[in-house]
């Protein structure tokens, strides 16, 4: 695990990493996650997706001395102008699981007619090389969808018993994983950011 070319994933967020480390399975990069490391999640200041995810991925670094991945997502939702946002993990309280994240959600919506339910997950991944790097790679993905008015489905986590996918006229939790994977918010990040990773290594 611990070469030289081992890309830390900044993250503690067990249904992310399980996503990103399927995504990078065809892949020749060798990734660990930070809590392989011991590091404990960077505190989450920021008031944009992107700041979020620079200062996860930053903190992994310093911890590391390793090059890092971070992701900062969230669910935006339309008829709430665009809560909970950066907010999505901690909707609910500090300390709110999935359930009760997902329950808030459904209530703020009880009364919102199917037309205005619409919603998106947006999914900003950066790569540091190293934690004073200037030149973060950034690369954003976003998942257009409608917010249902009960959970459907068992795959996924966080919001996605709850988020339709109006292309495959289902929930995102009903998706299996690598169809997910394919078309989700991380999925689209992630891709881009393998790309100019590409780039960037065969052009040094
Ligand atoms: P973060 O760890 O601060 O980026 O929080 C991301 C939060 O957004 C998660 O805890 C979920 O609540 C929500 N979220 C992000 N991506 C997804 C997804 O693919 N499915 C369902 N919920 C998601």
């Amino acid at each position: 695990m611990d070469t030289l070319s081992t890309i830390v994933l900044a993250s503690g967020n067990a249904g992310k990493l399980r996503e990103i480390n399927e995504l990078l399975a065809p892949v020749d990069i060798r990734v660990a996650s930070q809590s392989d490391y011991g590091i404990s999640e960077a505190e989450e200041t920021g008031l944009t997706f992107v700041e979020n995810a620079i200062i996860k991925a930053r903190h992994a670094c310093a911890h590391t001395g390793r090059p890092a991945i971070a992701d900062d997502s969230g669910l935006e939702v339309d008829a709430l102008n665009g809560a909970p946002g950066i907010y999505s993990s901690r909707y609910a309280g500090p300390d709110a699981d999935d359930q009760a994240n997902l329950a808030r959600l459904l209530n703020a919506l009880a009364d919102v007619p199917d037309g205005q339910r619409s919603a998106r997950f947006q999914c900003l991944m950066v790569y540091l090389d190293h934690e004073g790097d200037p030149t973060p790679i950034i690369c954003q993905g976003t998942w257009e969808g409608k917010i249902l008015h009960e959970p459907r489905g068992s795959g996924g986590f966080g919001y996605d018993p709850i988020f339709y996918v109006p292309t495959h006229n289902c929930a995102s939790a009903e998706l299996p994983a690598a169809l997910k994977n394919s078309l989700s918010h991380r999925g689209q990040a992630l891709q881009q950011l393998l790309q100019l990773l590409g780039k960037v290594n065969s052009e040094r």
